[in-house]
């Protein structure tokens, strides 16, 4: 990943989130920094329940509004603190300039209208006056773009199978052009020969329109297939991050990571079974004191149990492991970009 300031279109510094109730407050994003670069993919890779969805939601200030709460950090979109702006600022800036993707397409259609007036909804929503004929023909090539034929624009979401259903949805973030796309685990509700497609069209509008991307998703073959970046999400914080390369092949790997990696079935090696992390994620409303990961690690030493390890920088590699610390790279504030 390249240095901030380079390029960077979305750029969060020390996300703190809660979720608090009468019983008890959820940690659910702790300290967490990273960065999206113009026209480029960030994977935010991570188990259920690490902070990934929190994180997104949080960027588009769409936290449920009677338990979320934003405690620091501060998340510049162009340069612009999205935390600091009035909220008629923050709904001109979602949908128009970023846009989000659910997992499931049916939580964004409305079963009553056609997909072509949903589509067009979208543009007037976010284009003001514009000719319907305009409108119209926008219509027609969004969806073309997105693989439906133009004449499906007068059907209804229930007459579409769930690929079709959701590059329909894909069709209405990407009908204004935002200069970013959350995506959140857009393939997971499909098939596999589904999801396939509907990673390849993504990846194709991406490269078409210089889209960047935030793609949210628990699967590293995904990432492999179109992410540039990744940070890898643990407990609520982000444990490990840089470009795909540094962390697929680079010659440190946090061991949460490893993990992952080793649980992946892989079809070059004689090995029977994968190989899972055992144990479960810490419960977020009573995190350890020091490493969010040391109750499962397998490297686990005195000092984890106590102190809760810095993010520590290579190149462009950022880990954030007793493993990696003092004396064998530079220590930095922060993590995660
Ligand atoms: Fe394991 Fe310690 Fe590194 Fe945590 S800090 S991942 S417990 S070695």
């Amino acid at each position: 990943m390249e240095n901030k300031g380079e390029n960077i279109l979305l750029d969060i510094e020390n996300l703190k989130v809660i979720y608090k109730t009468d019983l008890e407050t959820v940690e659910a994003v702790n300290d967490v920094s990273l960065a999206v670069r113009r026209g480029r993919t960030l994977g935010l890779v991570g188990e259920t329940g690490a902070g990934k969805t929190t994180t997104a939601l949080s960027i588009l200030r769409l936290l449920p509004s009677t338990t979320g709460r934003i405690l620091s950090g501060k998340i510049e979109f162009n340069g612009e603190d999205l935390l600091k702006i009035d909220e008629n600022m923050m709904r001109v800036i979602r949908g128009n300039r970023i846009a989000m993707v659910f997992q499931d397409p049916m939580t964004s259609l409305n079963p009553v209208m056609t997909v072509g007036d949903q589509i067009a909804e979208a543009i007037e929503l976010h284009n003001g006056k514009m000719p319907k004929e305009e409108i119209d023909r926008r219509v027609e090539n969004i969806l073309q773009m997105v693989g439906i034929i133009p004449q499906r624009r007068f059907e209804y979401p229930h007459q579409f199978s769930g690929g079709m259903k959701q590059r329909v949805v894909i069709a209405i973030a990407l009908s204004c052009e935002p200069e970013l796309l959350i995506a959140d685990e857009p393939t997971t509700a499909l098939d596999v020969t589904i999801q396939a497609q509907v990673l390849n069209m993504i990846k194709e509008l991406r490269d078409r329109l210089g889209t960047a991307m935030l793609l949210i998703t628990h699967d590293l073959g995904i990432v492999a297939q179109i992410c540039d970046d990744v940070a890898v999400m643990y407990a609520g914080e982000v444990i490990e991050s840089g470009s795909v390369e540094d962390v697929f092949t680079g010659d440190a790997r946090h061991p949460y990571t490893a993990g992952l990696f080793n649980s992946l079935p892989d079809l070059h090696s004689q090995a029977k079974r994968l190989k899972p992390i055992p144990g479960l994620m810490p419960d977020p409303s009573n995190l350890p004191p020091g490493c969010v990961f040391a109750p499962r690690c397998e490297s686990r030493m005195d000092a984890c149990e106590a102190h809760r390890p810095k993010t520590v920088q290579r190149g462009s590699h950022r880990l954030r492991c007793h493993l990696f610390g003092a004396g064998q790279a530079p220590a930095v504030g922060g993590q995660g970009r």
